[in-house]
């Protein structure tokens, strides 16, 4: 059998692992920050019917600029933004893959915050973007004066602050992000990968973006639209950020299926908004019951929670599994992440997390 060490791989790919979430099939699923709530069945006809429509023209490359797409996505954000300051691609990854492909690359480094989403540092690794680990402060938090002092430090041309961050969920207030970008001449990223899960009355960094053009905000649809299938991601920068990332991106990299699909669910964002809200419960909930089981949780933003004081975090994983759970260890000492599910996911958490959890713990 061929094993990769028989091919003539790229020497900086040698002993480098794939991204790897567990896929297990197991009957509550909470390892991924998905959305755990279904697309709702009139949503989904009106999405079947707009991609049978798209099936008709299939037979031609899709509109290249996705130009409704990006109507209906720069409508959705608000904020005045105009369809030339949106870019697409599918998922938030690729979005970011193309950031790093534009401003990334030889000589260049990109500074990130760990505890912080994994695929950072891959995105400079694909792009030979090199890669500087900055420090939080007490809780997983992140003040501007940190912020500064770590680009003062590591002299970064790319910084990718997820806000709220994966995998703590905690907030990064705006002036942290102000004070970020007036720090250094680079690029600056705000993945707001989970924004729809912040308080109502919580800003976007999307009111930074005027007179900021190194600035781009990154969003999904995979987590508030339950679209992690579907494949698709966006920014908003200013219109030349956006120039820069049509040098980079594939021909025609948005289907037109991709296209029809995510259009049929932004005409139903209100609906999807409300599961939203049902899901920002569920997550409180769970944040209590793991708070009167007598772990400490990281305040929370998103659509998961990373809670501490877990004595052994491989033996909990392992256990709660056994009981048909699976939720993510990020080998952060002390500590797992649970995404938000149904209140039926819920309650099979909790309960499991109550038969796990030593009395007095
Ligand atoms: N950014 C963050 C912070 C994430 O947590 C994720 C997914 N877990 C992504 C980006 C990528 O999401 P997608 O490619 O599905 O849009």
């Amino acid at each position: 059998m061929t094993s990769l060490a028989d091919l003539p791989l790229r020497p900086d790919l040698v002993g480098r692992t794939a991204y790897g979430a567990p896929m297990l099939h197991v009957p509550v699923t909470l390892n991924t920050n998905e959305n755990t709530h279904p697309v709702p069945d009139a949503v989904r006809a009106d999405i079947v019917a707009r991609v049978a429509d798209a099936l008709g023209t299939v037979n031609r490359y899709p509109d290249r600029e996705f130009t409704e797409l990006r109507e209906a996505l720069a409508a959705y954000l608000g904020h005045d933004l105009a369809p030339e300051q949106v870019w697409a691609a599918n998922g938030s990854n690729e979005v970011l893959q193309h950031v790093f492909q534009a401003f990334g690359g030889p000589g260049r480094t990109l500074l990130t915050f760990p505890p912080t989403y994994s695929m950072y540092p891959n995105y400079a690794a694909t792009s030979f973007t090199a890669v500087a680990e900055g420090r939080r402060d007490e809780r997983f938090e992140l003040s501007a004066e940190t912020v500064v002092a770590e680009i003062r430090r590591t002299r970064p041309d790319v910084v990718v602050i997820a806000a709220p961050n994966n995998p703590t969920g905690t907030p990064v207030a705006l002036d942290v992000l102000e004070a970020a970008y007036d720090a250094f001449d680079g690029v600056l990223v705000v993945d707001e990968a989970y924004a729809e899960f912040m308080p109502a009355e919580a800003p976007s960094a999307l009111t930074l973006l005027p007179g900021r053009p190194r600035l781009a905000v990154a969003r999904t649809m995979s987590k508030a639209f339950a679209f992690a299938g579907a494949r698709l991601g966006y920014l908003a920068a200013d219109p030349a950020f956006v120039d820069a990332l049509r040098l980079v991106r594939l021909p025609y990299h948005l289907s037109a299926i991709t296209q029809a699909a995510a259009l049929g669910a932004l005409a139903h964002a209100p609906e999807m908004m409300r599961m939203v809200e049902d899901i920002r419960q569920q997550r409180d909930r769970m944040a209590e019951g793991l708070r009167s089981l007598g772990y400490d949780v990281a305040p929370s933003w998103t659509n998961f929670l990373l809670f501490s004081g877990v004595d052994d975090p491989a033996a909990l994983w392992r256990g709660l599994l056994e009981r048909g759970v699976l939720v993510r260890d990020l080998a952060i000492p002390g500590a797992l992440r649970v995404s938000a599910g149904t209140a039926a996911e819920t309650d099979a958490f909790l309960d499991a997390m109550r038969a796990l959890t030593p009395i007095g713990a």
